[in-house]
């Protein structure tokens, strides 16, 4: 939400200052490209009477939903502003099955886009091991972790004592974003989880990583 300071901000409909008591609409960032008209609306505060005489309000309301409605992450929540600008928080319907492919499509296309090419350095998170360029790892959520650590996790039976059933207070660091945001959604992808320094990754994200794994091999 764009930071606002009483008797300072401007309003970026009529340029006044946000008063004490003043209503006040505002959004997030949420418009990128800086050639877009209504770029400098974005992560701006208006006066909430400004914000309903404005002659482009409902473009900027029908941007703000449509640019919205596709950043979901693991939250099954998306924001929607309704046309006198109040944002609320609406969870989008799906099953369990379509939740899951959601955030598992999510999270290869992330983690894809950064493993592309092999990390020039890194330390593996579970076993703190220094990497070099030419051994394989994948990195995301805050975590690293090396080809060896991956593939010996992912051996070991999943009854062992390296594995543990999937909770609400073991959130995987990929999935879950290690439970850092509270808008996100706890439960894992797997329905196992293994820890590391500190950090939790399930069982279905280590798939996910020996796959990326994979690809960049293959290319
Ligand atoms: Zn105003
Ligand atoms: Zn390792
Ligand atoms: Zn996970």
């Amino acid at each position: 939400m764009a930071l606002i300071v009483r008797g300072k901000s401007k309003c970026a409909i009529c340029e006044r200052v946000i008063g004490e008591r003043d209503e006040v609409v505002a959004t997030s960032h949420f418009i990128s490209e800086q050639s877009d008209p209504l770029w400098r609306y974005s992560d701006a505060p208006f006066h909430f009477d400004c914000f309903q005489k404005w002659d482009t309000r409902e473009q900027f309301v029908a941007k703000f939903n449509d640019l919205m409605s596709t950043s979901i992450w693991g939250s099954g929540k998306r924001h929607h502003m309704r046309a006198d600008g109040f944002i609320e928080v609406l969870r989008i319907e799906e099953t369990p099955e379509e939740r899951h492919a959601r955030v598992r499509s999510f999270i290869i296309e992330s983690l894809r886009e950064r493993n592309a090419r092999p990390l020039k350095e890194g330390t593996c998170s579970f076993c703190a091991h220094q990497l070099s360029e030419s051994e394989a790892m994948i990195t995301g959520g805050g975590m690293t972790i090396c080809s060896q650590c991956r593939e010996e996790r992912l051996r070991q039976s999943r009854d062992s004592a390296a594995w543990k059933p999937a909770e609400a207070n073991s959130p995987c660091a990929i999935c879950c974003m290690g439970g850092k945001y509270p808008d996100v959604e706890h439960t894992p992808l797997g329905r196992y989880v293994t820890a590391g320094h500190g950090f939790y990754l399930c069982e279905e994200c280590l798939d996910i990583c020996a796959q990326l794994e994979k690809e960049r091999r293959v290319t």
